[in-house]
């Protein structure tokens, strides 16, 4: 088991997913002819991997480029900081560019990928749970602007996606726990295997070094869960959206105190857990499914409850998050685990919903 390769119909290209180890990157880059590369990273990921990174720069000429970890390098100020050094190192057209990290270096330099002379090849090498089973492939770039996540961005698909679950056991558990909750999702949306598996065993956390077999079977997956849905909508204008299970009300959490209090996956858990509760209530959900969702996230130290807001605070959040609409939202909701639909909501009805949650 070591390789996904797929072709996206529109631009028709390969992406490999492969299981392996860092010798897999200098393959690549030999077999594709690559003259220069540069590698962009963040303090803590080279912290943790600088044998690698620098073995690999002393193999093939390369440059390095190590950023503050952290969000708020998902910035302007930052983008225009690595199209500078871009351009000082002298990359051109046919090399390559390297995202070696989270979701945050993995979106940020896709983006400078995507438009640094119209368009860099990349590769994506994901080190946490959330870049590996989601954010590193499907193509998705962006920075955020102000608060505002991921506002500016751009589909662009990596050349190649390199997963290594090795790199998972430098994570610290939260980290690693925020990941699950999208693997969760999977399995809510779209696999109720996946679900059963997950929910039958222990802790992901736990089984991490362990049951490292089952976790990368866990995580391939999730990957090709993903890789069918981008297939069939690259540009997210309809069945990508179930992929959004649990986000609606999730980016409205993460933006609690200023993005400050929930992760994203963590926020993406209260979402998950508070609709389905909602719609089992209102029975579009078949009954019991909240309490086995509740249970498979407790049990990955994942939360299920939000203070500190109110039904005002969310309809404005809602309406004003990227997603929206000026006539109503797309409310991912589960028939029962494994099966979803996607139901559209005026505004008028997401108030009355609203209220139904959160008063
Ligand atoms: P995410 O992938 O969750 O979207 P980030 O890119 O912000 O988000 O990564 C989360 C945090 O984990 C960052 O502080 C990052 O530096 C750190 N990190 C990323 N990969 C690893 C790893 N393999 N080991 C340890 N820390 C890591
Ligand atoms: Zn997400």
């Amino acid at each position: 088991m070591d390789k996904i390769n797929f072709i996206l119909k529109g631009e028709e290209r390969n992406i490999t997913i492969s299981f392996s180890n860092m010798n897999e990157i200098e393959e690549i880059i030999y077999t594709c002819g690559y003259k220069g590369i540069c590698i962009i990273t963040d303090e803590n990921v080279y912290t943790h991997y600088s044998s690698c990174i620098d073995n690999l720069l002393k193999k093939i000429s390369g440059s390095l480029m190590i950023l503050e970890p952290g969000e708020k390098s998902k910035s302007m100020k930052t983008l225009g900081d690595i199209y500078s050094e871009l351009d000082l190192r002298g990359i051109k057209r046919d090399d390559l560019i390297i995202a070696f990290g989270g979701g945050v270096i993995g979106d940020l330099t896709g983006f400078a990928a995507s438009t640094y002379l119209r368009g860099i090849d990349l590769m994506q090498v994901p080190t946490t749970v959330l870049s590996q089973v989601d954010s590193s492939v499907g193509g998705k770039t962006a920075i955020n602007i102000g608060n505002h996540k991921n506002r500016v961005g751009s589909f662009y698909q990596p050349h190649n996606v390199l997963v290594n679950i090795d790199f998972l056991n430098t994570l610290d558990k939260r980290e690693f726990n925020n990941g699950c909750a999208e693997i969760i999702k999977y399995g809510c949306i779209l696999d109720k295997e996946l679900f059963n598996i997950i929910y039958e065993s222990a802790a992901l956390h736990d089984i991490r070094e362990t049951e490292k077999c089952k976790l990368e079977e866990i995580i391939r997956r999730c990957i090709e869960l993903k890789i069918d849905v981008v297939q069939k909508d690259e540009k997210d204008i309809g069945i990508r959206n179930i992929l959004n299970f649990g986000h609606t009300l999730g980016h409205v959490i993460e933006g609690v105190e200023g993005y400050q209090k929930y992760k994203h996956g963590e926020a993406v858990a209260i979402g998950m857990y508070i609709i389905t509760k909602w719609s089992e209530r209102k029975g579009y959900t078949e009954k019991g499914t909240t309490d086995k969702i509740k249970r498979i996230l407790l049990k990955n130290n994942l939360p299920i409850c939000v203070n500190g807001v109110n039904s005002e605070f969310v309809y404005n959040s809602i309406t004003k998050d990227k997603k929206a609409s000026s006539s109503g939202v797309k409310l991912i909701l589960l028939n029962e685990i494994g099966e979803c639909f996607i139901k559209n909501v005026s505004l008028e009805d997401l108030s009355i919903m609203i209220e139904e949650i959160f008063n």
